[in-house]
């Protein structure tokens, strides 16, 4: 038996028993006369104690390196200097049996919860790191938060069925990671984006509620706090309209929180798209705080200023207590605004001083009587700062969006410990690309329009409404989903519209489409991306602090090193002959 019990069980009531314990060599403080060993394993640290009754035993303290694995036999004795911080510090083991279990080298970084490793080393040893409190920890909440998931979805009734890996790409939208296959020269297999079809393959077959926690892959272009795998809690269910869905995955989101954090947040708010871009320049809104746009084209315009009156949209946001910025604050937010990742063309600012006077880029333009007027649009008070830009509508609400989210970052209004989720409805069903001059779903091919907008879908498409919804929290978009098409004619009609011939539509997804000339029942859904929700629960922004092994910046796995190459032989089993550029 390797222990009696773990690193983070013993307290003051089992003070003379005799105990086994197995864990890693934290710390060696050594005194001379005595040796203290802080042994850790998952659960916690205990200190063990050695003195000059043996020497050998006392020897054998002294050669343990940091990380060495060990097992220590002794009594559990009251400890003369206790430690408050420790639940275990009040106790200490009198060891008199010790044993080296293996031998480690010095650890890279040291495997404290400060530690001095950076995140390149971290990764390449991510067993050492997941030794650190802040990492273990949050593998321990990301699994609570899966079993609370589990728990609240069993009891709804849905049932967990595995789908296939290796399947035929879904266009969700980004470009499948494909498998080539040994037994079937020259064709592969794709790596899902989701399980939508066989989730919706599922409610034709009868299954009714289904849910998975599931990997999905997506071999898109690098952004910051992407995988190129993550997990998606996936769900779907027959014989629902909108309102079902919703009701049932606010009543999960209501419940993690409640049970995380102890909060009941109420009923999730919810917006339209249209509204969501008009009064905060984005669909996935963070609501913790107010700054709100407003919109100033009729008042603005037509005095005489030229970036106004060319504009489509004139919007502005009202920055609370700012109007004491300097001009090298405002042009370094100017500059930030500009850069390319962003794109805005200029910002006009006016200054609403605590003594009520105004003050404007723009005063050559407008009287403090029209700027006035604005701030009390924008809900502007004396001591307040309002930004405004202008230019077309879309992209101009976008950039204040953009605007007063860092306005809020910068003035400590996104409050981690507060949680604000909204549903955002009414999404538009296509999105006219300019590049292959087509329209695409904006959520995917299988959602349904909504009823009332059909006719459109003859006359006016880009008017159509999608039955599609998003769950936002605190400025982040954690779920989606929509009702489905079950109707063969409709799911026709709308892969013509994307561009398919019928042929295409038919090689592509005729399993899909005939499945639904055998009974398809009405059925929606919606996925949740579980490394964003269990960040966000836990507190913090990075998904990569929130699974065990994740890929860096670049998509790679340093630790196995992974993508690689593969061998000669391996290629011609697969019939793949490289066609590499030179470097
Ligand atoms: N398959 C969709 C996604 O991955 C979610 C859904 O429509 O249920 O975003």
């Amino acid at each position: 038996m390797y222990r009696t019990h773990t690193c983070g069980e013993l307290r003051r009531e089992h003070i003379g028993q005799e105990v086994k314990l197995s864990g890693w060599v934290q710390r060696v403080r050594d005194l001379g006369a005595m040796v203290f060993v802080d042994l850790r394993d998952r659960y916690g640290i205990t200190q063990l104690a050695f003195n000059e009754q043996n020497a050998g035993l006392l020897d054998k303290a002294r050669s343990l390196g940091r990380e060495y694995v060990i097992q220590a036999t002794g009594r559990v004795v009251e400890r003369a200097s206790k430690n408050p911080k420790l639940p275990t510090g009040e106790i200490e083991i009198q060891v008199d049996k010790l044993e080296v279990l293996n031998k480690s080298e010095i650890p890279p970084f040291t495997i404290e919860d400060n530690t001095d490793g950076g995140d390149e080393l971290r990764m390449k040893y991510r067993y050492l790191d997941i030794r650190r409190n802040p990492v273990k920890n949050n593998l321990i909440f990301r699994a609570r938060v899966t079993q609370l998931v589990r728990n609240y979805l069993a009891e709804q009734g849905f049932i967990d069925v595995e789908t296939p890996y290796l399947i035929k790409s879904t266009p969700e939208g980004a470009r499948d990671f494909v498998v080539p296959s040994r037994l079937h020269p020259g064709q592969f297999y794709a790596l899902p984006q989701s399980p939508q079809t066989f989730k919706q393959l599922l409610m034709v077959g009868g299954l009714d509620k289904y849910m998975q926690i599931v990997k999905c892959f997506r071999d898109e272009d690098l952004r910051a706090d992407r995988q190129p795998e993550f997990t998606q809690i996936d769900c779907e269910m027959s014989f629902v309209e909108q309102e079902d869905v919703l009701q049932t995955f606010e009543g999960l989101v209501r419940y993690l929180i409640k049970e995380i954090h102890g909060i009941d947040t109420g009923p999730f708010p919810r917006l339209s798209y249209d509204e969501a871009l008009a009064r905060y320049g984005t669909d996935k809104p963070d609501i913790r705080f107010g700054m709100e746009l407003t919109e100033l084209t009729d008042s603005a315009r037509g005095r005489g200023f030229r970036v106004f009156d060319q504009a489509e949209y004139i919007g502005a946001i009202a920055v609370e207590g700012a109007a004491g910025y300097s001009r090298k604050q405002i042009d370094e937010i100017t500059k930030w605004m500009q850069r390319p990742q962003v794109g805005a063309k200029g910002l006009i600012w006016a200054k609403y001083n605590a003594d009520g006077s105004i003050k404007s880029s723009v005063d050559k333009f407008f009287d403090a009587t029209t700027i006035k007027d604005w701030m009390e649009k924008a809900g502007a008070k004396p001591g307040d700062l309002l930004f405004i830009m202008a230019g077309e509508r879309q992209a101009t609400q976008g950039h204040l969006g953009i605007l007063r989210m860092e306005m809020a970052e910068r003035l400590g209004l996104r409050d981690p410990k507060r949680f604000s989720p909204l549903w955002v409805v009414d999404f538009p069903l296509l999105e006219w690309d300019e590049e292959t001059g087509r329209y695409h779903a904006m959520h995917h091919p299988f959602t349904s329009p909504k009823p009332e907008d059909i006719p459109l879908l003859d006359t006016a498409p880009d008017k159509v409404r999608a039955n599609a919804y998003d769950l936002v929290l605190n400025g982040n978009e954690i779920g989606g989903g929509s009702i489905r098409i079950h109707d063969q004619d409709l799911q026709r009609k709308m892969f013509r519209l994307l561009g398919f011939s019928d042929e295409e539509a038919q090689r592509q997804f005729g399993f899909l489409m005939n499945a639904f000339t055998y009974g398809a029942p009405p059925h929606g859904g919606i996925a949740f991306g579980l490394d964003r929700l269990v960040a966000i629960l836990g507190g913090r922004e990075s998904i990569r602090d929130f699974i065990a092994f994740p890929k860096n910046n670049a998509g790679r796995d340093t630790m196995i090193d992974a993508p690689d190459r593969i061998s000669d032989e391996q290629l011609k089993e697969l019939h793949l002959k490289l066609d590499l550029p030179e470097d």
